[in-house]
């Protein structure tokens, strides 16, 4: 892994301002999220993803002092305010890169990467999505795939995190052809095909919202 300086280390306040990023994602991408989810799903992941982070950016005002504490606060509001599959998903991405964060005061490049790769591993042992599944995994797998490449490369927080966006859009985009096989969408079974994942979009605005907040320096 290439060299990190201090500077790279991102702090509590520098995650809140993910968190709100992702929150106007939601609120301003919530229709267009929700129309994916009426094509193969029942019309709500917008929705439910507006609610949670409404929730979740009340719940983290005041911010918790630590990284640590903030993910946890996330990963539990999300479980209980959000019903539908994407919630109790969200929310144990956040819950297990909460334990991964520890008590650091702050996250530099290696951190954040454990930290993401915990969640996407939480997510995998609730959802027991495999790549190819037409899920949000096939945004986050290779949106985190691209920022360990990118920060072994020895780039910078913000330059990974921009990689690691860009992976998620190409992830989300290769949904599209793919037949459902977890979550609502499979009920559908071939019908599935030809249409965009719901939470592999939502997921590449997650991404998109962190290199923001890691940009803007
Ligand atoms: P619900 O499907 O319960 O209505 P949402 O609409 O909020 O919940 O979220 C749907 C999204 O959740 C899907 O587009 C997909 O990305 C994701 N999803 C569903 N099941 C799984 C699973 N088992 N593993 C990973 N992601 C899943
Ligand atoms: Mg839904």
């Amino acid at each position: 892994m290439g060299t990190l300086t201090v500077t790279d280390a991102v702090p509590v306040d520098r995650l809140v301002a993910w968190l709100s990023s992702f929150r106007d994602a939601v609120h301003e991408q919530g229709a267009y999220l929700t129309e994916l989810d009426s094509a193969i799903g029942d019309a709500d992941h917008g929705v439910n993803l507006v609610r949670g982070m409404d929730a979740v950016m009340a719940a983290v005002d005041p911010p918790p002092s630590t990284p640590g504490e903030l993910l946890k606060k996330v990963g539990m509001t999300l479980v209980t305010s959000v019903g539908g599959a994407s919630g109790p998903l969200y929310g144990t991405f956040f819950l297990r890169g909460a334990a991964a964060a520890g008590d650091a005061s702050a996250l530099d490049g290696a951190a954040l990467l454990t930290m993401l790769r915990a969640g996407l591993e939480g997510i995998v042992a609730r959802g027991k999505a495999e790549p190819g599944d037409k899920t949000m995994y096939d945004a986050l797998a290779p949106a985190l795939a691209a920022f360990e490449r990118s920060l072994s490369a020895g780039e910078h927080l913000a330059a990974a995190a921009r990689a690691a966006a860009g992976a998620a859009a190409d992830g989300r985009d290769a949904t599209e052809p793919m037949l459902a096989l977890k979550g609502r969408a499979s009920y559908l079974g071939e019908r599935s095909v030809g249409h965009i994942d719901p939470g592999a979009a939502s997921s590449a605005l997650l991404f998109e919202a962190l290199a923001d907040s890691l940009d803007a320096r």
